[in-house]
């Protein structure tokens, strides 16, 4: 079906979704990272940004928040650019878990695969294959560049959450080890540990985030700077690695119950993507069990009901300024 939608439509469709889930209680801080434990849990922030860049923001969209999970989505692409879409399949891989973020289980059941860069498994593979190998400093300026791009303005580290999660990370010092034990880790193990962590502890705004989404959705060209990030045809592998697995054991209920692959983290982003259209970011602290923020995910399916959008609804989608 044709369907045309406004600005002005979607403007008041984020006001909306903002003052409907703004009084949302329920969930609670990560706090197996200290730093997280005590970050405000009453800040929120929604912004969409659309594909000519047009962006609308509510509320706390200009608060730094710690990225965590989903500097995997922006590490994925620098690797999907540096690599090839074959090496990220082949060495790394593109199938979901079905098991929580810092799975071990997961990684001996695959054997030697793990599974895809959007776990803290096959991220930390995806820093290890970072160009260039065995230079520390080089790769973190990849990352962090990568990150720029995407989000069309500078990031960074938030210094006391990349401590807080340094001192803390035993779960995914373990992982790193086992993934060398498969030999699935292409560079230094420390090395490659150590750039995951602090690229989970670069503070981001959701007014960043929304514009990250929204060069996904417009298929590497970020609608604000201009710049293309990345060659087109790695847009849909990218939003195919987000849909499979972007909330983890919860993804698929997450997909049928909100129509847009979406990638969370424990910071209380969550970053949705919907190709041709729009990027759309929320951000509030509090979690549900699985790790992924209650009123995020409330706030960002509220804006798709309202415009009654859907990935999967079929529909051909035309966004007029009024
Ligand atoms: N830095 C966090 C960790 O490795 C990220 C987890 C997440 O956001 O899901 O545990």
């Amino acid at each position: 079906m044709e369907k045309i939608i406004t600005h002005s439509q979607i403007k008041q469709a984020v006001e909306d979704a903002y003052a409907e889930c703004r009084n949302i209680t329920g969930g609670k801080n990560a706090n197996y990272i200290p730093f997280l434990a005590n970050v405000d849990s009453n800040l929120f922030g929604l912004s969409v940004t659309l594909n000519d860049g047009t962006t609308f923001n509510v509320g706390d969209t200009e608060y730094k928040f710690g990225v965590e999970s989903i500097s995997k989505v922006l590490t994925a692409i620098l690797v999907l650019k540096q690599k090839g879409a074959e090496a990220v399949l082949k060495q790394i891989g593109a199938d979901a878990t079905g098991l929580p973020f810092n799975s071990i289980f997961a990684i001996l059941l695959e054997n030697d695969h793990p599974s895809t860069p959007l776990v803290n498994a096959g991220a930390i593979t995806a820093c290890s294959m970072v160009e260039p190998k065995g230079d520390s400093w080089g790769k973190w300026e990849a990352i962090i560049n990568n990150f720029t791009d995407l989000c069309g303005s500078e990031s960074q580290v938030l210094d006391e959450l990349y401590r807080s999660e340094s001192e803390t990370n035993f779960n995914n010092r373990s992982i790193a080890w086992l993934l060398k034990n498969y030999n699935r880790i292409y560079d230094d193990v420390d090395m490659s540990l150590d750039l995951y962590t602090r690229q989970c502890s670069v503070g981001v705004t959701s007014s960043q985030l929304a514009a990250c989404a929204a060069t996904i959705a417009n298929g590497g060209v970020n609608p604000i700077t201009k710049k293309e990030v990345f060659a087109k045809e790695l847009a849909p592998k990218i939003t195919t690695l987000i849909s499979s697995v972007g909330f983890y054991q919860n993804t698929g209920d997450w997909l049928y119950t909100s129509g847009i692959p979406a990638k969370s983290g424990v910071g209380g982003g969550v970053l949705g993507v919907f190709p041709g259209v729009m990027g759309i970011a929320a951000f509030a602290p509090p979690l549900d069990e699985a790790g992924n923020s209650v009123k995020a995910q409330a706030a960002v399916k509220a804006v798709m009901k309202k415009l009654d959008l859907g990935v999967f609804n079929g529909d051909n989608i035309t966004v007029k300024a009024d």
